[in-house]
């Protein structure tokens, strides 16, 4: 029987292990190692005191139908909880006050969140000649190219904070956004983009399909602890891989307290960081490439308050900080809005977040200093008049990778060390994207390659 190893149980490990074993039973030795000593990664949920609160993401959205489909065949189907959709607004908050982000033009020419010059600026984007050339660009650029200095300032860099909590400056669109560059190479305006998509029946923003943050009522770890249930035979926490090696027999695994084992085929499902260090015997060339993917440190602020203690109505997703603000958080998620049981009746919830790669100072604050910050701001931004009954801060090193310029290239080598080392795969959120729902289809697409290759002995590449 073929001996398979997968390193890491995050949602990337375990999505793959589940697709292993949808498709080849137990006609596989199948085991995944992880270092802690509970799987899900960057996934947990808090339930104490009455509060419901996600540690990492807080949901994924439901327009993936991979992930869906993984959810149907979890049985979870039943426990999944769209966001509510008294929450679909959304806010800016610039010049001491939130503006609502409006999808609608009309209403947007009239919104104060940019100067009326920049609002103008922003409605010439039709009249903008596109980019000829193929050379990769920053979000930023792009940005300020196709709708303007201000409206790139305001709207997108806050835009890059929430999602990746990134530096527009350094992402890169093809990278992060592909749809975007793609919506200006074919027909040279995103607002064209988006009218043309519409009449052809798609919602997709410029930023990806559109679709609700959907969790599960009892939080998101609800989705690893099923994973873990089913598939708990297979899971062995408590242990950390230190270094790969490869013979004519296959991939030897070295673990920090065990002896090693040899795998034929070997998933690194861990951070593209924490899978260089594999490496660093075996290939420095594969270890080099995995290492140059940065990564931004983020922490997640988890308050909770009486209702009759915030002044705003809360009625809305949340809101997001340019940097321009001069506030430290990148912005704020009312949970207790979009999940109604995430807070006890009378009570509300935020998540706000600290840091990321225009702050990677703010990791380092001690939890009651990150408190302070928080409480500062989103009293001065939705009016606090009691302190948190709820406290809970999540810190993240490593938090998010960043598809810093030149991601796509790297992407291409990575592929080409794929090809190089037949039974070597790598998925996980450093490569395609940086949503769930991005690891669940890659984690498929590297299951899918491994299954074909098995069967015919020979090597398929699949675009995505
Ligand atoms: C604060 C925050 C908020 C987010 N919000 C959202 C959101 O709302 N929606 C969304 O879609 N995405 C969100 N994301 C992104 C999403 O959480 C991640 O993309 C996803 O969970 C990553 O899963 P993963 O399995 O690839 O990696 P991880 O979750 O990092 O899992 C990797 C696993 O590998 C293990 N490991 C590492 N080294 C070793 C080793 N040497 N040996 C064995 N095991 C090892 C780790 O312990 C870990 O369990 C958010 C991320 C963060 C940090």
């Amino acid at each position: 029987m073929k001996r398979i190893a997968i390193i890491g149980g995050g949602i990337s490990g375990l999505s793959a292990l589940h697709f292993l074993k949808q498709a080849a039973g137990d006609s596989l030795e199948i085991t995944l190692f992880e270092k802690d000593r509970r799987p899900g990664g960057t996934i947990d949920t808090d339930r104490s005191d009455g509060f419901i609160s996600d540690w990492g993401p807080n949901g994924f959205l439901d327009k993936v139908p991979l992930t869906l489909s993984m959810v149907d065949e979890l049985g979870l189907r039943p426990f999944l909880e769209p966001a509510s959709p008294k929450a679909e607004k959304r806010f800016i908050y610039r010049h001491n006050c939130l503006h609502e982000i409006t999808p609608s033009p009309f209403k947007f020419l009239g919104s104060p969140l940019l100067t009326l010059p920049g609002r103008l600026r922003l409605v010439c984007e039709p009249f903008v000649k596109a980019k000829k050339d193929e050379l990769e660009e920053p979000i930023f650029d792009f940005a300020v190219r196709r709708i303007g200095r201000e409206a790139a300032e305001n709207m997108i860099v806050p835009m890059v904070s929430g999602i990746f909590g990134g530096d527009a400056k350094k992402l890169s669109l093809p990278a992060c956004f592909p749809i975007m560059a793609e919506m200006e190479k074919e027909y040279g305006s995103l607002f064209k983009a988006l009218i043309a998509r519409k009449k052809a029946g798609s919602n997709a923003g410029p930023a990806g399909p559109s679709g609700r943050l959907t969790s599960f009522k009892n939080g998101l770890y609800t989705l690893i602890e099923t994973m873990h249930r089913r598939y708990g035979d297979y899971i062995k926490t408590g242990i950390e891989v230190v270094r790969i090696d490869k013979s004519e027999d296959g991939f030897h695994l070295h673990f920090k307290s065990r002896e090693p084992e040899v795998f034929e085929t070997v998933f690194c499902a861990t951070p593209s960081l924490a899978a260089a260090n594999f490496f660093s015997g075996m290939d420095k060339k594969l270890q080099a490439l995995l290492e140059s993917i940065p990564y931004a440190s983020i922490s997640v602020v988890s308050l909770g308050y009486y209702r009759r203690d915030v002044r705003h109505n809360l009625e809305g997703f949340g809101f997001l900080v340019p940097r321009n603000q001069n506030l430290r958080i990148l912005g704020s998620i009312w949970t207790s809005s979009i999940f109604k049981d995430s807070a006890p009746p009378g009570m509300v919830l935020f998540r706000t977040m600290v840091g990321g790669a225009t702050d990677p100072e703010a990791v380092y604050l001690a939890e009651p200093e990150l408190i302070r910050v928080v409480e500062n701001e989103l009293n001065r931004i939705v009016g606090l008049e009691g302190k948190p009954v709820y406290t809970r801060v999540f810190k993240y090193e490593q938090g998010i990778p960043q598809f810093v310029m030149g991601h796509p290239q790297k992407m291409k080598q990575l592929e080409g060390f794929e090809k190089q080392y037949p039974g070597l795969y790598f998925t996980g959120n450093a490569y395609d994207g940086v949503g769930l729902n991005d690891c669940v289809i890659r984690s498929e697409k590297v299951v899918t390659r491994f299954l074909i290759r098995d069967k015919d002995f020979k090597w398929i590449s699949f675009d995505r």
